[in-house]
C-alpha cells in the first residue's frame, strides 16, 4: 500500500496514511482522508480532528486496545478537498484493510466516508447515530469529528451520537475472558446477539435489547 501509484494523488502525496492501531480491533474508524499532519507523518488522525476522536473514544470507554482508524483514501488532496476518483482507485486497499483487521463495528467518520459503504445515498444526517448492517458487520454513520470544530449544531450532534454508541458498544463488545480482554459477541457469520450476515447491505438495524 505504502508504494501504492494507483491515482493521481500519489504525485502530491508526503506519505501514504494506512492505518493506526491495534492488529485486530474490533471496532475500525473509518475517515475520509489524510490532511496536512497525517501526510507528514504517515498516521491517521494526529491533528486537532484526531485529539476530539481520541477524547471522545475514551470518554465512551473505548480502550486503545480495543480500536483503530483508517481513512477511505490513503494519500492526501489537493486543499483537503475529497477526490471521488481517488476513492475509487483505493476501494481495493480499504477491503483489504477491512478484510485484515477484520472489526465487527465500523464507524464512518463524515458523509464521504459513509458513502464508501452504503450504497444508496444516505444523508449523513439521518443515518449518523443509527446501526446499520454492512457485510456481516456493524456499520454505524458518524459526522466527521472535524465538523465539530466549525458548528454548535455539529458539536452536540457530536455528543448526541455518541451517547447513542456508547451504549449501544457493550451488546457488541464480548464478555471478559480470563485475561480481562475483551472478544466480541459475535465474530462475523457467527450466529448471536451481534449477528448481522443475514441483513441485505444498509438495512437499519434493530435497537439492541
Ligand atoms: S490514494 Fe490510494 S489509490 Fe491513490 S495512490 Fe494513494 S494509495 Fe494509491
Amino acid at each position: 500500500m505504502r508504494e501504492c501509484r494507483q491515482c493521481a494523488l500519489a504525485d502530491g502525496r508526503g506519505r501514504v496514511v494506512v492505518y493506526r492501531g491495534p492488529p485486530h480491533p474490533w471496532l475500525l474508524f473509518v475517515g475520509e482522508a489524510p490532511g496536512r499532519s497525517e501526510d507528514e507523518e504517515g498516521i491517521p488522525f494526529v491533528g486537532r480532528a484526531g485529539r476530539i476522536l481520541e477524547e471522545a473514544a475514551t470518554s465512551s470507554g473505548l480502550r486503545a486496545t480495543e480500536w483503530g482508524v483508517t481513512n477511505v483514501i490513503m494519500c492526501r488532496p489537493p486543499k483537503n478537498q475529497f477526490d471521488r476518483h481517488a476513492a475509487l482507485a483505493c476501494r481495493p486497499w480499504l477491503g483489504a484493510k477491512v478484510a485484515s483487521l477484520a472489526p465487527t463495528v465500523l464507524v464512518t467518520l463524515g458523509a464521504n466516508a459513509l458513502e464508501s459503504f452504503l450504497p444508496e445515498k444516505l444523508p449523513v444526517s439521518q443515518a449518523a447515530g443509527v446501526p446499520h448492517a454492512w457485510e456481516g458487520r456493524v456499520l454505524f454513520p458518524m459526522l466527521h469529528p472535524a465538523a465539530t470544530l466549525h458548528s454548535k449544531a455539529f458539536a452536540q450532534r457530536w455528543k448526541k451520537d455518541w451517547q447513542r454508541l456508547g451504549e449501544l458498544l457493550p451488546s457488541w463488545r464480548g464478555p471478559k475472558d480470563l485475561e480481562g480482554e475483551q472478544t466480541p459477541i459475535s465474530p462475523p457469520g457467527s450466529e448471536g446477539r451481534g449477528a448481522v450476515r443475514a441483513l441485505p447491505p444498509g438495512r437499519i438495524l434493530p435497537p439492541a435489547p
